[in-house]
């Protein structure tokens, strides 16, 4: 296979729930991008913080300190309807603000925060190309070269409308998203490279079942794998399942320990519940490797300290029902693909809620005691699998042989609406994609009908109106004619990315209309435009708010070199008095402005005020200089520190070094 450069380098893109991971394949092997904090996974976290927009690690430490401005959990929007119950359920636990869209008819949700004393809102898609746009940067400072491509990866029980969304997440990221891709199939890929299906077994199959369990969705996957094909034969899952649930049944167990005991119910505040969430976490953390974990949150409402303990046992009744519901979706996932537990030969864990002992030990038990493959470590292998895929689809991942096909399957029905209302369903779930079904046998349903309406429905219930509605179309200009004579059908596609494309035809007049479900993209064209401006706008005033730090520190580190310069080396040098109080009055009213001057937001205030500085300081550093060069051999002045000092602090590039090697040349001539 060869490699097309036009889309080389292309990563794989784990845009988590809470976590995020990003991988690329290199030097025949997949390499995990760590961020600045050095981290291999990064929070899907956004924050609005005083000044400046934060986005991963940074983002996710402040939270406490900036609850209604941090953004997180927006997998679980993206795609979704405001009036959707689990959003409607979600925005009660969160601490910042979701409203529906003011222009929207079908009402998406918005997120609101204020940045920088004005209101602003957000898309879900729009958050999450921050994360994507941090994720790419990392990539591109790890690879020391641009990266516009990548194959991102969705849980499998996502809607058409979630893919479409996280689509147009890439593309106001700058990322042309060459495939959108299901979790467990990525990870499917990531097993199967381990364990490769000897040659002289071709036919032989292996079911796997992946189950992987994060922060905020379950995905059960029966994946079939046989020599480079990877089959997704059924799924299940549950959107709104996963380690945050389990977070907020601790919090509300400690929201009522803390009313009984102090009489004061917290669960209307959003610092007090922010502080003690991430308490919660990192306790249930803990529960993982031993049996009790202890809070300790100083004055966590009005003054009053919470200390208490939560042991193992109590943690898995608090969530029992929860854990039982991840087993029942594994169950049926084999029923939907027609399997008998006995039949699946590995089941992999993925996602970081897999490590909860409970679940490992329920798993095992409904497997009769089969032993659990926890070889691929949990939170990379879905951005591992991602990154194969990224390199097979731009050539450059391994041999020949070792090309391999992804097939996956849809994952809910997909149909349209019947008069009467009922669901005809025209591609059933668990079908493989790419895929294309008909379904002819459509009529008008009154005399002289001339236009019929397609609303196109996924889901598993009867009546349509029950199941989710992707989009509706009108295909006009139908010949007059009595009811039931004109002939109409339906073509459903579905490509590549599960990505839905519905055409309506009058058979009679070869009249056509075709659309690509775009309004399950929640953004409009025009939306689109505006998001792509405004996330350009928002790098802009990023870059200008990293020169404004980079302004900020270099006077602070010159003040700074030149003060401690002046103080100890002043007298040595022979500086006159006059001359060092002049140098330490000047760095004294530095200071002054610098504490004077925090909101300055234009970098160059800063570097006008360095200049000022220099014009006062840099005579002195250059006599510093040449005393150093003056007193290099001679035996009673050690200027050793002071040159190192200097050096140092002044790098290469100034002035005063340049001056000391002008003179060291000069005094090598002379020798
Ligand atoms: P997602 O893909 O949904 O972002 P991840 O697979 O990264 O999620 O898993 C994140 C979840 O795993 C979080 O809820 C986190 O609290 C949980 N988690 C991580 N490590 C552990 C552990 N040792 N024990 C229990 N839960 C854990
Ligand atoms: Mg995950």
């Amino acid at each position: 296979m060869e490699q097309k450069d036009d889309v080389w380098p292309a990563v794989g893109i784990d845009l988590g729930t809470t976590y995020s991971c990003v991988a690329i394949w290199q030097h025949n092997r997949v390499e995990i991008i760590t961020n600045d904090q050095g981290n291999r996974t990064t929070p899907s976290c956004v924050a609005f913080a005083h000044n400046n927009r934060l986005v991963g690690d940074a983002a996710k430490n402040q939270l406490t300190l900036n609850p209604t401005n941090t953004i997180f959990d927006t997998k679980r929007l993206i795609g979704r309807r405001y009036s959707d119950q689990t959003v409607q359920n979600d925005i009660k636990l969160w601490p910042f603000k979701v409203i529906p869209h003011p222009d929207s008819q079908d009402k998406d949700p918005m997120i609101e925060v204020t940045y920088k004393g004005e209101h602003k809102h957000f898309t879900p898609q729009e958050i999450s190309a921050m994360i994507l746009v941090k994720l790419k940067d990392m990539a591109e400072s790890h690879l020391g070269s641009q990266v516009n491509n990548a194959v991102v990866t969705v849980p499998a029980y996502f809607t058409d409308s979630q893919r479409q969304a996280t689509k147009d997440a890439g593309l106001i990221a700058g990322l042309n998203v060459m495939r959108i891709i299901n979790e467990p199939t990525a990870a499917a890929i990531a097993y199967g490279l381990d364990h490769h299906v000897p040659d002289n077994q071709l036919l032989a199959r292996k079911n796997i079942l992946v189950f992987d369990v994060g922060g905020g969705t379950l995905d059960v996957s029966l994946v079939s794998v046989s020599k480079h094909v990877f089959e997704v034969r059924a799924v299940s899952g549950d959107t709104h399942l996963g380690g945050e649930d389990f977070d907020n049944r601790m919090v509300s167990h400690f929201v009522q320990e803390f009313n009984k005991k102090h009489s004061v119910d917290i669960s209307d505040n959003p610092r007090a519940l922010g502080r003690l969430l991430l308490a919660c976490e990192r306790a249930k953390r803990t529960l993982s490797v031993t049996t009790e974990a202890t809070i300790e949150i100083d004055c966590l409402f009005d003054g009053i300290d919470f200390i208490s303990t939560v042991t193992r046992a109590r943690f898995e009744r608090l969530n029992m029902d929860l854990f039982r519901k991840c087993i029942d979706l594994v169950a049926q996932c084999l029923s939907d693909a027609k399997i008998d537990k006995t039949d699946v030969d590995d089941v992999v864990l993925i996602g970081g809620s897999t490590r909860i002992p409970k679940i490992q030990q329920m798993l095992q038990r409904f497997f009769n005691g089969k032993e659990l493959c926890k070889g691929i470590n949990p939170d990379e292998a879905v951005a591992y699998g991602a990154a194969v895929q990224a390199a097979t689809l731009t050539g450059v991942c391994l041999d020949k042989d070792d090309d391999f096909v992804l097939v996956d399957v849809t994952s809910l029905s997909l149909g349209i609406e019947l008069y009467g209302g009922e669901m005809r369903v025209v591609i059933p779930r668990n079908t493989v994609i790419p895929t294309e079904k008909m379904i002819g046998n459509l009529t008008t349903v009154h005399d002289n009908q001339t236009s019929a309406h397609f609303k196109v429905y996924e889901g598993e219930r009867c009546m349509a109106q029950n199941n989710n509605l992707l989009g509706e179309f009108n295909l006009s200009d139908i010949p007059r004619a009595p009811k039931g004579v004109p002939k109409l059908k339906a073509s459903f596609n579905i490509d590549e990315n599960g990505i839905l494309t519905v055409t309506g035809e009058d058979t009679d007049t070869g009249n056509k209309k075709t659309v690509t479900v775009t309004n399950c993209s929640r953004l409009s064209k025009e939306d689109l435009n505006r998001v792509l401006k405004e996330a350009e706008k928002y790098r802009v005033e990023e870059q200008q708010y990293e020169n404004l730090v980079k302004a900020k520190n270099t006077i602070e580190n010159y003040a700074n070199s030149v003060w401690d310069i002046a103080t100890i080396y002043g007298e040595m040098v022979g500086i006159d008095c006059q001359t060092l109080k002049n140098v330490e009055d000047e760095i004294e009213k530095t200071y002054q402005w610098l504490d004077w001057n925090v909101e300055l937001v234009e970098a160059s205030n800063y570097v006008d005020r360095l200049r000022e500085l220099k014009n006062i300081s840099e005579p002195f550093v250059s006599r510093c200089c040449i005393f150093c060069c003056r007193h290099a051999e001679d035996e009673d002045v050690d200027v050793e520190e002071l040159r190192s000092m200097i050096a140092s602090r002044f790098n290469g590039g100034d002035k005063c070094t340049s001056l000391m090697n002008d003179l060291s040349m000069q005094k090598h001539k002379t020798d």
